[in-house]
């Protein structure tokens, strides 16, 4: 599918004005200038640039909907791209893990790294296959992880990556213990030198595309939840929390 193509000067007020999208998907690109944030070239959008977003608060949004990132860095000159999970407080992204996992002991160094964070809103079918895209909105941040070591920082840590991904959970679960506490590295990436792309809205076809016999449109895509299932070693009558029956990702 074709992310970019040639310049069309239209496509910036159509993206923004289409009626499909959902009020809480806009980018916010108008009204959540904040905290305005300038770009560095390593951070700034270079194809479809109208759809870079360099707000803070905008970039927060779509933080705080996801809760899956995808982490960028090399070790001994290979490149690996690790999925997992992570939680943001004010301007600082956690993640956490065993802290045997490559991913921890490379990043405790002080590394380079890259988290992505994207959120699918729909596949863009176009009358051209070229012109077929997506509908998203996605983060990437770029900096240096450092290991949080002080264990009332590092409790506080995964107590906010896990409120970050099932806000009411921690408090209703057994916590860490110090053997549990050891088995886990928790990284803090500060959210200093960061980039957001949104895009919303219908296909954009070449105008003599227009008139080819096919359909065209969006279809959306979103995570819901589905009905909690019990645990088949639960308590008889142990109610299913209000966050699990209710669980959502909206903002
Ligand atoms: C779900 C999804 C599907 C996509 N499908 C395609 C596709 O099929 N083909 C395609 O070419 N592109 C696709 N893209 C867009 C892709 O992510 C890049 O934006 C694109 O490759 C253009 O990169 P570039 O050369 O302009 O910038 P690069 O030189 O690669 O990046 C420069 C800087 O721009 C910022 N940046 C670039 N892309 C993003 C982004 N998506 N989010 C936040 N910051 C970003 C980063 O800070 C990066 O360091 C897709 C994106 C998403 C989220």
């Amino acid at each position: 599918m074709a992310g970019a193509r040639k310049p069309k000067p239209e496509a910036r007020f159509q993206v923004l004005h289409f009626p499909f999208t959902h009020p809480w998907r806009l980018p916010g690109v108008t009204s959540l200038m904040s905290q305005p944030y300038t770009p560095t070239p390593r951070t700034r959008v270079v194809r479809e640039p109208h759809r870079g977003v360099y707000d803070r608060e905008a970039a927060y949004r779509i933080l705080d909907e996801g809760f899956l990132c995808h982490v960028g860095f090399v070790a001994d000159g290979q490149p690996f791209v690790i999925p997992t999970s992570y939680g943001r407080k004010d301007a600082n992204l956690y993640i956490h893990g065993s802290a045997a996992s490559r991913m921890l002991r490379q990043l405790k160094q002080s590394i380079p790294v890259c988290i992505t964070v994207t959120l699918l809103d729909g596949l863009v079918l176009a009358r051209s296959v070229f012109n077929h895209s997506m509908n998203y909105r996605s983060v990437v941040v770029l900096g240096k992880a450092t290991l949080v070591d002080d264990p009332e920082e590092k409790l506080e840590a995964l107590r906010l990556l896990s409120e970050h991904i099932l806000p009411g959970r921690w408090a209703d679960a057994r916590q860490p213990n110090a053997s549990e506490l050891k088995q886990t590295s928790v990284l803090r990436l500060p959210i200093e030198e960061f980039s957001a792309k949104v895009r919303v809205g219908p296909a954009i076809d070449d105008e003599e595309d227009y008139s080819f016999p096919t359909w065209a449109g969006v279809i959306p895509l979103e995570m819901t939840a589905g009905a909690p299932i019990n645990d088949a070693r639960l308590d008889a009558g142990r109610e299913v929390p209000a966050y699990a029956k209710h669980y959502t990702r909206k903002q």
